[in-house]
């Protein structure tokens, strides 16, 4: 493989390490911070194009160009995965580039990380029925909570959404995991947990995963439920996962070249501490804070102290 074969890529990035994806290469098909959710934890700010419309916001050929690109040196990945930071399935043509990795690179799996809201349009769920793995979010049920946490367009509606969950559920033959997010305060109530146990008893997840704030977000009133509430919450939704990211013993590759362009996209679609990238990298720490440093004099990045440690941000 090519030192420098991520040099001159917009729309894919990584490949990161996760402990439930292994090592997974990155597409984003949105411009940064187009989404059908404003959420108060979003880690990549706040949602800039607030948008319902499916279209072709970036061009289907430059996506499959770049993929095809990457893929043709046939690294080692254990998934291709939609995400980034805004909604993928706002794309019209994610089907179309969802052929393209399935008809070309047939080996290869694919996931989509997604808020879901989507789903209820049978059009766009029949588009993903191919995913080796879908993700969902889902951190309300009432009403009132969804417009507290996710701040939706306002055409969204969450009981249109749960039903096109369940109904894409009963359609999906392959990896179906759910992501609650919980906001205290907010979700985290005995009474919107107990809905959210009922939906979640009838999407039938094969998994359900449990997060919470550890990076800043887009509000800075949003805390991290604590860890002895975590637990039981997780207990009570069937023993949900707890996530923890970057916690893998998997790295991938380092690749020198155009290594600030990789860090830079890396930062932008989420924050992360020097000891993160170390870990998603597999370079030394001290490595990765000298690079830091250097984009931080040159203000292409900033700094937020949080419990967890110093978190580098993207300046806008
Ligand atoms: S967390 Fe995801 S769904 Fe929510 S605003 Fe950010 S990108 Fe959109």
């Amino acid at each position: 493989m090519k030192n420098n074969q991520h040099v001159g890529y917009r729309h894919i990035f990584g490949p990161v390490p996760s402990r439930r994806l292994g090592i997974s290469l990155g597409v984003d098909l949105v411009p940064h911070k187009t989404c059908t959710l404003n959420c108060v934890y979003c880690e990549c700010g706040r949602t800039d194009n607030l948008a319902l419309k499916r279209k072709e916001y970036i061009s289907i050929n430059s996506i499959t160009a770049e993929l095809g690109d990457f893929l043709s040196k046939d690294p080692d990945l254990d998934f291709i995965t939609f995400s980034g930071s805004g909604e993928p399935t706002l794309h019209s043509g994610m089907g179309e580039i969802i052929a393209f990795i399935k008809t070309s690179h047939p080996g290869r799996k694919v996931a989509l990380l997604t808020n879901g809201t989507l789903f209820y349009n049978p059009h766009m769920s029949a588009e993903i029925l191919d995913l080796d793995l879908v993700k969902v979010s889902l951190d309300a049920v009432s009403e009132k909570v969804f417009y507290s946490i996710n701040r939706p367009h306002r055409g969204l509606i969450i009981s249109d959404i749960i039903k096109g969950l369940i109904s894409l559920r009963k359609k999906f033959a392959n990896q179906f995991w759910v992501e609650v997010f919980l906001v205290p305060g907010f979700n985290d109530s005995q009474s919107e947990l107990k809905k959210i146990r009922n939906v979640l008893s009838l999407i039938h997840p094969d998994r359900i995963q449990l997060n919470t704030l550890d990076r800043p977000g887009t509000e800075q009133w949003v805390k991290p439920v604590d860890k002895k509430r975590l637990t039981e919450i997780a207990a009570y939704l069937y023993d949900a996962d707890i996530i923890k990211e970057f916690d893998t013993d998997r790295y991938s590759p380092v690749y020198m070249d155009g290594f600030h362009e990789r860090l830079l996209a890396t930062i932008v679609r989420r924050p992360c501490t020097a000891e993160d990238i170390s870990r998603s990298l597999g370079m030394d720490v001290n490595e990765v804070r000298r690079h830091l440093w250097t984009l931080t004099e040159n203000g292409e990045i900033s700094k937020k102290e949080m419990p967890r440690g110093v978190f580098f941000i993207k300046r806008s």
